[in-house]
């Protein structure tokens, strides 16, 4: 009942026609780079927002989100009609039901529909800040207060940033985060609150054989892609994660992929409640700690920027959103088209890096629950603007969406 099985969600590169140029970022020596190295400025991140834990996926922290807000059988929530798929499961999960509120043409709340949903079994409204731009929070929040109902802050999108002087995921009563979105991880995501100490929340190593797949998954695209020098890679290798590959190939055999790694981390919609209770591995939060929030926010704005410049008045295509707003860290460059389907082929057939956010939506939604969420759903297509992205490769990027879209 929870399995939700995604066609096209989003697309790697094919190396089909171009270079393979990595959708989500990769493994490379700069990965490690502390702040005090590149930027003086210090970037927050939702884990500056309160007490966190870091588990194995964004879905896994709503559902978490969820169970400590005690929403049960009967319960309604709040999800936005644009969503990603992997929202809904945890709610399911719980035996709640989700109904979907309306959002804007630009992805924004429509604040008058949601509090028209408001019923007497609604517990709990998620928001999400799309692509990394910031939601207007303060109404939302005040509107939850007034009737009641728990805000989960969705920042998926939005692992690094801040609006109004405060780190995103400060407002919700949780929010959730979706590391592996924004670092050269296999998996990783974050429950946070600064109104609950989260000490009910505990957690457990996932064993061995996660730890080194998630090594070594991330090691293995580094090398993938040209990013990583082959002998230093291996020092780079968290000990522990180290010896855990060790014995896992003396021992010979390989362990059945599934008790491996979580569905998420595999672009599918899957929620495993067996993986409620993992910690993220020690890769992850290795490479948490040793990353530079600072270097990552700027690189991508700086990447985000480039792509407007070169993308934003071209035939058929606007960027979604007039502007990037101070304190923000994108996670994609989303761009509204005019004939999606056509140009989304044509980009994919030459191995442009593209991502397609909330298609499909739910089962069941469609134009006549939200007109702007079935249109922002077909129309929005997404370009990678991660901090491990080469100079060469947004060239090239840029002068394959600008022939495509002129063809
Ligand atoms: C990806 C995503 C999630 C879930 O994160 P996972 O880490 O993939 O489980 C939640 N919300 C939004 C908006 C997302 O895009």
């Amino acid at each position: 009942m929870l399995a939700y099985s995604p066609s096209t969600a989003s697309s790697t590169a094919s190396a089909a026609a171009g270079p393979a140029i990595p959708l989500a970022p990769v493994l490379s020596a700069a990965s490690f780079r502390r702040a005090a190295e590149v930027h003086a400025s210090p970037a927050r991140t939702v884990l500056d927002a309160g007490a966190y834990r870091l588990v194995t996926s964004g879905r896994v922290a709503i559902a978490l989100a969820l169970r400590e807000l005690g929403v049960q059988a009967g319960d309604t929530v709040l999800v936005p009609a644009y969503h990603s798929p992997s929202m809904i499961p945890p709610v399911l999960w719980r035996g709640a039901t989700p109904v979907f509120y309306r959002v804007t043409a630009d992805a924004g709340v429509d604040l008058e529909d949601l509090a028209a949903r408001i019923g007497p079994d609604t517990r709990a409204v998620m928001v999400t800040h799309y692509f990394g731009f910031p939601q207007d929070l303060a109404p939302i929040r005040a509107l939850c207060d007034a009737r009641g109902i728990a805000l989960v802050e969705d920042c998926a999108h939005a692992f690094i940033g801040e609006h109004g002087g405060r780190p995103l995921g400060s407002w919700g009563d949780y929010a959730i985060a979706s590391s592996m979105k924004f670092l050269p991880i296999y998996e990783g995501g974050a429950l946070v609150s600064n109104r609950h100490d989260l000490k009910n929340v505990t957690l457990r190593s996932a064993g061995a054989g996660f730890e080194a797949k998630v090594a070594l998954n991330s090691v293995e695209k580094g090398f993938a892609y040209g990013r990583l020098p082959t002998l230093r890679a291996a020092l780079w290798l968290p000990l522990r994660a180290k010896s855990a590959l060790w014995g896992l190939l003396k021992r010979g055999r390989k362990v059945p992929a599934p008790a491996l790694a979580p569905a998420s981390s595999d672009s599918s919609f899957d929620f495993d409640p067996r993986w409620l209770d993992k910690r993220s591995s020690l890769f992850s939060r290795t490479l948490l700690k040793a990353s530079s929030p600072a270097r990552i926010q700027a690189l991508r704005r700086r990447n985000y920027q480039r792509l407007d410049e070169a993308l934003r008045g071209l035939p058929g295509l606007r960027a979604l959103h007039p502007q990037l707003p101070d304190g923000a860290c994108p996670w994609v460059y989303p761009l509204l088209v005019d004939e999606p389907e056509a140009l989304f082929q044509r980009l994919k057939a030459r191995g442009v890096p593209l991502t397609r956010f909330a298609y499909p939506l739910w089962q069941g939604v469609d134009d006549t629950t939200c007109p702007n969420a079935g249109m922002l759903s077909r129309r929005v297509l997404a370009l990678p603007c991660h901090q491990e992205l080469r100079e060469d490769e947004l060239d090239w990027i840029i002068a394959a969406v600008r022939k495509e879209a002129s063809a």
